[in-house]
């Protein structure tokens, strides 16, 4: 049996993120898989910039962005028989929401890959970096090739 009974699998929606999820599906062959999709608020992306007149414009934006991840989340979740409760989507930053959500679900395994898009030249991706410190449990980085499939 394997020492990992709840794993959360952390994806961005890129096209790295079923390599991602079938390493954690692996991982949790005898456990609970979740699945957590981190969106940035605008209002992080642009800090400095007034937002006050732009409020109901990122208002639209983050609700389609969060229906759009959903339903991609939904999507993957499906491949390997995720239940949609335990398919998750929060605004934040993301190290810190996967951090956040592998303590609330009680993970004993949190699934990232090495690299998102922007990162492949990097050791490791700034997101997978932040997770290991501070986790509290422990992390599989899933490496992602940096060629094209
Ligand atoms: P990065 O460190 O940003 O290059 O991304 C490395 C890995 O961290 C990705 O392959 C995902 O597993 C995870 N990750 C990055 N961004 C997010 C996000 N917004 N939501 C969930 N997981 C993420």
């Amino acid at each position: 049996m394997s020492r990992h009974n709840t794993i959360l699998a952390a994806v961005d929606l890129t096209e790295e993120a079923p390599e991602v999820i079938a390493a954690a599906a692996a991982a949790a062959a005898d456990g609970t898989l979740h699945l957590l999709t981190v969106i940035r608020p605008l209002t992080q992306a642009y800090t400095g910039v007034e937002m006050a007149g732009l409020a109901a414009a990122a208002l639209n934006f983050e609700a389609e962005a969060e229906a759009q991840a959903k339903a991609a989340l939904a999507a993957l979740g499906e491949k390997v028989n995720v239940p949609a409760s335990s398919q998750q989507v929060v605004f934040g930053v993301p190290a810190n929401e996967i951090k956040k959500h592998a303590e609330s679900i009680g993970a004993d395994l949190i699934v990232v890959g090495s690299h998102g898009r922007h990162g492949l030249g990097l050791l490791l991706g700034s997101t997978a970096n932040a997770v290991l410190h501070g986790a509290p449990c422990d992390v599989l980085t899933v490496r992602i090739r940096d060629e094209a499939p």
